[in-house]
């Protein structure tokens, strides 16, 4: 049986806080912690010293365009993204060509994401071919493998959300909502304020957003839990603490670019700028670091979203809505949330390892402790890095290349295995 010893690293568990530890992995799961452990008879030893030592990153929003758009993304590269950025798990989203919303389509592309260097796991669309009309077999769904029921990309719709979110709780399974109200999106293809009015681009108002939000809320009160997904407007975030504050059964998720960017980035016309809901306002974005430190925001996630470079060369009016997100999710998170003061590092290891397990119910991850998953994520905290041009991903429409990080990936191991190291 083949094990591992990571050695000297800062250790750092959501629950039990962090300490210099010693971490021996064998036969895929964490088997000590100690200050010293004395490597055993032919195990490999990786010296961690001065790096810090997280659970395995877990990103419950990304999309690896299998099928349909291999040309930007594929189960493999999105796993090879995963484990360059951190991320030993990833749910992905059920928008592709075809949509995941059939028992078989979602065993068959299980199976294709065995074996892969990061765990791959499946949501399925919460409505038939994610049409919108009518409530997906959930439970034939849930039997052949998918972890949450979701849309994404489309909103859940009005008239089958009450009983969506009866039927997934039933199952024991999360339902994730895209909250946006296309009425009022319309044409938008940028967030409705100064950037739109000096670019001459139309808007996204914040309502698109805000009256779903609301909506799911209220939903969820009646009828049980919802995650929202990609929160991005300070109304929104206020909506869920004062929902949370109410005991009603709802969690929310932010993405790094609401956190670190606004639509007072946007210089030009430039679609790498671009994705759904919009880069907000200064104000919002203060509003979401604020939600994320005070625990309205559950889990950060990244909403990868790769496109073709040739169709984001079409600028905002012309190009898809989205972005990439793996390799730069952790390094956005240390420099602008821990490094900069507003959250500690544990409290990073509850937002993307802790919490996203326990949505996904995914029971012997999100932590450091023995008997959990051999999944680590080694970041380095020192070490200043800008985000390169190129990335594993098979896309680089990234609105962060360029940018001067610290906290960027040293190693990455999953299920026991390194499967990154830089
Ligand atoms: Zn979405």
């Amino acid at each position: 049986m083949q094990s591992l010893l990571i050695k000297n690293g800062l250790v750092i568990d959501p629950v039990c806080g962090e300490a210099l530890n010693d971490i021996l992995l064998k036969g895929g799961r964490i088997s000590r912690l100690a200050r010293r452990i004395k490597p055993p008879p032919g195990c490999q030893v990786f010296d961690a010293a001065g790096l810090w030592v997280f659970p395995g990153f877990i990103d419950a929003h990304v999309h690896a365009r299998e099928p349909g758009a291999e040309a930007a993304e594929t189960l493999e590269s999105a796993a090879r993204a995963a484990a360059a950025g951190g991320i030993t798990a990833a749910l992905l989203m059920p928008n592709t060509s075809p949509a995941l919303a059939t028992a078989a389509l979602v065993k068959k592309y299980r199976r294709r994401a065995a074996g892969l260097p990061a765990a791959l796991y499946f949501s399925a669309a919460a409505t038939a071919g994610r049409s919108g009309k009518r409530t997906s077999n959930l439970s034939a769904l849930k039997n052949a493998g998918a972890l949450a029921f979701t849309d994404d990309g489309s909103c859940l719709p009005r008239g089958l959300l009450a009983g969506l979110i009866k039927k997934a709780a039933a199952l024991g399974l999360p339902l994730l909502d895209h909250p946006e109200e296309f009425s009022r999106t319309g044409r938008g293809v940028i967030n409705a304020g100064p950037a739109a009015r000096r670019l001459g681009l139309p808007g996204i108002p914040p309502e698109a957003e805000l009256f779903a939000v609301l909506r799911d809320l209220l939903a969820a009160s009646a009828a049980g839990p919802i995650h929202l997904q990609h929160l991005s407007l300070a109304s929104s975030v206020g909506a869920l603490r004062a929902a949370k504050k109410l005991g009603w059964p709802v969690t929310g998720e932010t993405c790094p670019h609401y956190f670190t960017l606004s639509d007072a980035d946007i210089k030009t016309d430039c679609a790498d700028y671009k994705m759904k809901p919009p880069l907000r306002s200064p104000a919002d974005r203060r509003a979401v670091l604020a939600a994320i430190a005070d625990r309205t925001i559950d889990l950060i996630a990244s909403d990868h979203a790769p496109h073709e470079r040739r169709l984001k060369a079409k600028g905002f009016k012309g190009a898809p809505f989205g972005i990439i997100g793996l390799e730069t999710l952790a390094p956005l998170c240390v420099t602008a949330l821990v490094l900069a003061g507003r959250i500690t590092k544990m409290r990073l290891a509850e937002l993307v390892s802790l919490n996203p397990a326990r949505l996904l119910g995914l029971k012997r991850k999100g932590r450091l402790r023995p008997g959990f998953d051999a999944d680590l994520t080694l970041l380095d905290p020192r070490r200043v890095r800008r985000v390169p041009a190129e990335f594993v991903s098979k896309s680089a429409n990234s609105p962060f290349i360029g940018m001067p990080l610290r906290g960027w990936p040293a190693a990455t191991i999953a299920a026991g295995k390194m499967v990154f190291c830089k």
